[in-house]
């Protein structure tokens, strides 16, 4: 069926066919067809990890996002596939002779929840810094670590259509409660953002909020654009619906009311920015990819892309470029290269961040003007986002220079700090101050920002 949208696009707009979103998990990879063109060890080593990470893939990313031919070097296909190398050697052989010799499922998953603990699951003290308190009770929904920002992890968005393998939000996804951020009640969120009127960004984050009917979202958004919170001019919301299904955009059942609703927040006088995550330019050449895109922006939403430079996936200055290019060409914003972060599969995907700095411009070099909004490559770490700005020679001692894009405290922005040159570090906390300073300048700050936070 082709149909022409409702809602009060600039331009129509062709819809392909309706789709239903049919899902694979963990048990379901023995039945996945294409898999069969591996060879037994891989598809073994594949069960073995899905026993650890998260695994979820849906049949349009099957069918039309992987390159079934380049399989399995095929980027998209290591995006959302589970990958031999994601595990420690040791913890691998352990839960894969646990699964050969058909293990008892509790010691098996006593094995997988001593595997999970040493993935370090809440990276950069989400939990211990950045989970805020109304009236003495803590909102485990939501966080506050930037002074204008808030995260709201909605409980109906708390899934994807598909996962990502390198997913630093893994714990939200793999079943155990006490490892999940999310909240159901929007009273909660109203009154915390009417109690903070230096709030003016709202994230809507998950999982993917995608996956929550348009009902859901609009109980929790149209409360938010009466006068009360005229102070949250920004909505954002992060998704990677337009990669992993754009269906979402265009004929499911209430993907119109979704636009419409985009329309409204737009009409009450809000920004409305569609944070997507893009992590290769393969994930954009679909048709229905295109035409999602062509219906958010002609809401009035704007759609800035982001995504984690990740070793054996988009590790190439050309894929950045082309993929950067490809996004302005439909509309979108270049906005954050990150360092995958340290948590989950790292081992995997992680590149030095020299490698990383350098693959950021080069990629830089190669587009225009128009895409060189894109920040990076960034660090969300415990203090902020940290970007690395560049290698330098200062004093004679070779450095990183750095600075926060954001920050705990707004007064450590934008500061330019220097490190000690390491060409193998990954990430900040491997990072030692330059000039023989002992700690870097944001540390005391940090420390103090901490103890608070145990105090309370
Ligand atoms: S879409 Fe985002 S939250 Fe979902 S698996 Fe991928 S990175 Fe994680």
């Amino acid at each position: 069926m082709t149909g022409i949208s409702r809602t009060g696009l600039a331009r129509p707009v062709i819809r392909p066919s309706p789709r239903r979103l049919e899902v694979y998990t963990a048990r379901h990879l023995p039945a996945i067809p294409e898999l069969a063109r591996l060879d037994p060890d891989h598809r073994f080593a594949m069960e073995v990890v899905a026993r650890v990470l998260p695994f979820r893939v849906n049949r349009y990313v099957i069918e039309e996002l992987i390159d079934w031919g380049r399989v399995p070097e095929d980027p998209v296909f290591r995006l959302t596939f589970p990958q031999p190398g994601m595990l420690e050697p040791e913890d691998f052989r352990r839960i894969a002779a646990l699964l050969r010799r058909g293990a008892p499922e509790a010691e098996i998953a006593a094995a997988v929840a001593a595997v999970r603990a040493r993935l370090n699951p809440h990276p950069a003290g989400q939990r211990r810094l950045n989970v805020p308190r109304l009236q003495g009770r803590r909102l485990q929904g939501l966080q506050h670590k930037y002074r204008e920002t808030v995260l709201f992890f909605p409980a109906q968005g708390q899934t994807c259509h598909s996962y990502c393998s390198f997913c630093f939000r893994w714990p939200q996804f793999v079943g155990e409660r006490e490892l999940r951020f999310a909240e159901r009640d929007a009273a909660s969120l109203q009154a915390y953002l009417r109690a903070h009127p230096e709030v003016t960004d709202l994230l809507v984050t998950g999982g993917d909020p995608m996956v929550m009917r348009t009902q859901h979202l609009a109980a929790y958004l149209e409360p938010l654009l009466t006068p009360a919170f005229a102070h949250v001019t920004d909505i954002r919301i992060g998704t990677k619906a337009l990669s992993f299904w754009p269906f979402r955009f265009l004929t499911d059942p209430d993907a119109d009311a979704l636009l419409r609703l985009f329309e409204r927040i737009v009409a009450a006088g809000r920004h409305l920015a569609v944070m997507a995550h893009v992590n290769h330019p393969q994930e954009l050449e679909s048709e229905a990819a295109r035409e999602a895109i062509a219906r958010i922006r002609a809401t009035g939403a704007e759609i800035r892309t982001q995504a984690p430079l990740l070793r054996h996936i988009n590790d190439d200055p050309a894929v950045w470029a082309r993929m950067w290019r490809e996004q302005v060409r439909l509309g979108m914003i270049p906005y954050y290269m990150f360092v995958e972060r340290d948590t989950g599969a790292r081992r995997y995907f992680e590149l030095p961040l020299a490698r990383a700095h350098a693959i950021y411009r080069e990629a830089i070099a190669r587009v225009s003007g128009l895409a060189r909004t894109v920040r990076g490559p960034s660090m969300s770490a415990t203090p902020g986002k940290v970007e690395v700005q560049g290698v330098a020679e200062v004093a004679g001692e070779r450095v990183f220079v750095l600075r926060f894009l954001q920050a705990r405290d707004p007064d450590w922005l934008h500061r330019p700090f220097f490190a000690r040159y390491d060409a193998e570090a990954t990430w900040l906390d491997q990072l030692r101050p330059a000039f023989g300073e002992a700690e870097f300048f944001f540390e005391p700050g940090l420390r103090a920002m901490a103890a608070r936070a145990g105090a309370a």
